[in-house]
């Protein structure tokens, strides 16, 4: 029996293409996020939304298996060309672009043709993590934070230096067009600012339940793009615009709540943290590197993973430690209670977020079921100890390359367990077939195939 209320849907629908109709929207597109992290979309007139909403819009099941390159890999639970899946628009979700007058976006849930969610489906996953932590009696809030680089039409970024005023007041008719265009589709940024690379800004959003904080990094950067388009210019979320920089991060915030409590904050443990969000950090923390292969999940991941770029490239965790990979960030005193929370900063934007939202809560709670416990902090660069007291503190390099990610998670039964074996073997699929197909390639190389794609 499906699980779809077919009849709700449509009449939903058609209250929701109403409304997008006196809008003057023509148009909707449905996206999901595939597990190379590429967001891929097929749209719909908006005539056509109730009927989509109902019985979902024909995809194939091959989307699974597509590198980033756009490489079709193969893989045990490929069936290669053949078969189906229906991609329902999420209405709750739905959102009139400003940026792209005429459109509205709904990120779909993907379900099989009888009416069943898809294994592979990363948001249901998502939402499934966030149930079972509901059923712990707990909540997470999230935030995805977005670094780009912004470059002018021939891909030169844009002049200025780090931080610098000049670099904003150079674009502040971009900038304020997409802080304008954000805040009309709901997105509630707080902060924008030019960031340290060449040409580079960063965004951050209030943190919110974690699909729609995944969904938000979604809209945030497509509404990135659309702004960018306006002014001549592009923008691109790789991890590593050229080798050598500093690269773009995609940190994701957590904080974990039991009814209006933060965990993060207030409790007898390090720095204020309660034992169950120090339970639950250690989850995250001694799973690093198994949750790379799904937060930095590229090969040119690897080149923006190196020591002294603030990407948190060893195994460490401090308070407000810009080096650290688990950062704890308290906030000013006076707001702790709901400020506190923890950054994973490893992470960037090649990565699917309901992916990282999924990894992130399930490794959090294999860490309550383990009881598991945070090392000691640490306090400087874990990069300038020396061989002997990283050794004596247990800090050691994160994995260096996709390779070691991956081996990391098949290695890790709880992850793979929690994410199914369909998908936990498709994504290394992916993973391995990126691999063979960009792992030989030099650094100048790489970054020049991965610039614009994500
Ligand atoms: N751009 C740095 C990165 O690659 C992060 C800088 C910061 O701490 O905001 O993650
Ligand atoms: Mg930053």
């Amino acid at each position: 029996m499906s699980q779809l209320d077919r009849a709700e849907l449509a009449r939903r629908g058609a209250d929701a293409a109403a409304r997008l109709g006196r809008s003057g929207v023509e148009l909707v597109a449905l996206t999901f996020v595939d597990n190379s992290g590429i967001s891929r979309v097929k749209a719909v007139p908006v005539a056509r939304l109730a009927d989509a909403a109902a019985w979902g819009v024909g995809a194939s099941n091959s989307f699974d298996f597509f590198l980033c390159t756009d490489t079709i890999a193969p893989g045990p639970y490929s069936l290669g060309p053949v078969g189906d899946l229906r991609l329902h628009p999420d209405l709750d979700a739905l959102t009139e672009l400003a940026a792209q007058p005429g459109w509205a976006w709904a990120p779909a849930l993907r379900y099989d043709q009888e009416g069943d969610p898809h294994p592979q489906d990363s948001r249901a996953l998502a939402a499934a993590a966030v149930s079972r932590l509901a059923a712990r009696g707990w909540s997470a809030r999230m935030a995805f934070e977005i670094e780009w680089v912004v470059a002018d039409s021939d891909g030169v970024p844009v002049p200025g230096p780090a931080y610098g005023f000049s670099r904003l007041t150079g674009n502040s008719a971009y900038l304020r067009e997409l802080v304008s265009a954000l805040d009309s589709q709901h997105v509630d940024v707080e902060q924008v600012h030019p960031e340290y690379a060449a040409g580079q800004f960063e965004l951050t959003v209030a943190a919110a339940d974690p699909v729609r904080a995944a969904d938000v990094a979604v809209l945030t950067r497509e509404t990135i793009r659309a702004v960018g388009a306006h002014h001549g210019l592009r923008a691109s979320f790789t991890p590593k615009f050229a080798p050598g920089g500093v690269g773009n991060g995609g940190h994701v915030h957590l904080s974990l709540w039991e009814g209006a409590r933060n965990l993060c904050s207030g409790g007898d443990g390090e720095f204020g943290l309660t034992g169950t969000a120090e339970t639950f950090a250690a989850g995250i923390f001694t799973r690093l590197p198994a949750l790379l292969a799904i937060g930095a999940p590229s090969v040119v991941s690897y080149l923006r993973l190196e020591p002294h770029h603030w990407a948190g490239a060893f195994t460490a965790w401090g308070l407000e430690n810009r080096e650290a990979p688990l950062r704890l960030v308290r906030g000013p005193a006076g707001r702790r209670a709901t400020a506190a929370n923890l950054e994973v900063k490893c992470f960037d934007l090649t990565a699917n977020p309901y992916l990282v939202v999924a990894g992130l809560l399930f490794a959090g709670l294999a860490g309550l079921d383990a009881g598991a416990r945070l090392p000691p902090p640490i306090d400087v660069d874990p990069g300038s100890l020396s061989a002997g007291a990283a050794a004596a503190a247990g800090v050691r390099r994160l994995p260096r390359s996709l390779e070691e990610s991956v081996a990391a998670f098949e290695a890790d039964d709880a992850l793979k367990t929690a994410f199914g074996a369909e998908l936990a073997t498709t994504l290394m699929d992916v993973r391995r077939g990126e691999l063979a197909e960009l792992g030989g390639l030099s650094g100048e190389e790489l970054c020049a195939v991965m610039r614009w794609l994500h």
